[in-house]
């Protein structure tokens, strides 16, 4: 976390750099050359998921391959939000939502996945070899298992446990559960750091490849110690992920539940079809959830993530502290976006 800000500046060095300095502070990003490929995803764990979308990318390979190899790296982390080193539930058991779509509209989703280590491999499998688009929680684990993926050990990281343990001494489960005064991640994912950024760490990535194809995946853990069997817009299509090959992709970060309402990523995307740059339709989308929520808009966090068919990153969100993290030629880095609020 600490490291953030000198990563940014570290980055920007390069030509690259210096264009894409230009999305942080506000500019119009400049189109991706034709043919070239391009990926960006969630929050500064993307930078790692990113380079092993990359190795795909970069030899010309289907952005599908990209994005599930992408966040597989964040998967297998230690990652407090995604996969199962992360954060429990409140009656102690991680469960994984993931979803991924393609630029033939083909999509897949699980949710409340346990003991599995890829759920986003999961979902593509449920993509490509059921004619079902979501499946969840013991019915999702028997697929899996069907499939070839091993069941892993319930037991919680060493973070987790530690996390899970001062939360159990005051168990608050209170809606909308945003403690801002928590320093890590509080009685519920999404919470304020001491430093006044909002911490959220569900990956979902968007890239697309040499021939111009747009694919997308998403996978979390969901909010922290949140009530058991909820379901957040992560694995949801049209929520938490949507690619449509013609319009762009979009990917969401943040409280699932606002994002649910809106059907965000798809209101992005439709956006973007109708002509609106990628950083103007998150905007809108967002401005969308704030008039909704009113005065609670101040107490959670929602950012979008999207790509046009150029190529054009863009992203907002509510509150500041969301950056993504873009590769694209030689170059990689952090890129800040703007937000409803401006601290
Ligand atoms: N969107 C995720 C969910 O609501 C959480 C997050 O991004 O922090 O499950």
């Amino acid at each position: 976390m600490v490291h953030r800000r000198k990563f940014i500046q570290a980055s920007v060095g390069g030509t690259l750099g210096i264009i894409l300095g230009k999305i942080a502070a506000g500019n119009q990003a400049p189109a991706v050359l034709k043919g070239q490929p391009v990926v960006i995803s969630t929050w500064d764990a993307g930078m790692e998921a990113n380079k092993a979308a990359w190795e795909i990318l970069s030899k010309g390979g289907r952005a599908l391959d990209a994005v599930e190899k992408g966040v597989m790296v964040t998967e297998a982390s230690q990652n407090c939000c995604v996969g199962l080193g992360a954060n429990p539930d409140r009656d102690g058991f991680v469960t994984l939502d993931a979803c991924i779509m393609d630029e033939f509209s083909n999509c897949g989703s699980v949710a409340f996945l346990e003991r599995i280590k890829h759920p986003v491999s999961v979902a593509r499998r449920v993509m490509e070899k059921t004619p079902h688009v979501m499946l969840v929680g013991a019915g999702a684990q028997q697929f899996a298992l069907a499939e070839g993926f091993p069941l892993e050990e319930q037991k919680l990281s060493p973070e987790a446990a530690g996390a899970y343990q001062e939360w159990l001494l005051k168990s608050e489960y209170k809606p909308p559960l945003i403690n801002v005064e928590n320093k890590g991640h509080g009685p519920f994912a999404p919470a304020r750091l001491s430093n006044g950024e909002w911490n959220h760490d569900t990956i979902g990535m968007v890239a697309m490849d040499t021939k111009g194809n747009l694919s997308g995946s998403c996978t979390t853990s969901g909010a922290g110690f949140k009530m058991r069997g909820r379901v957040g817009d992560s694995p949801i299509i049209g929520a938490g992920l949507f690619v449509d090959n013609e319009a762009g992709a979009c990917t969401a970060t943040g409280q699932g539940e606002d994002v649910i309402r809106v059907a965000g990523s798809h209101s992005v995307v439709e956006l973007m079809r109708q002509g609106l740059s990628p950083e103007a339709a998150c905007k809108k989308i967002i401005e969308r959830i704030v008039k909704i929520k009113k005065e609670k808009a101040k107490n959670i966090q929602v950012a979008f993530l999207a790509l046009n068919k150029k190529g054009i990153p863009g992203a907002y969100a509510i509150h500041p502290g969301f950056r993504y993290a873009i590769r694209s030629g030689k170059k990689e880095m952090l890129v800040n976006a703007g937000s409803y609020f401006k601290e």
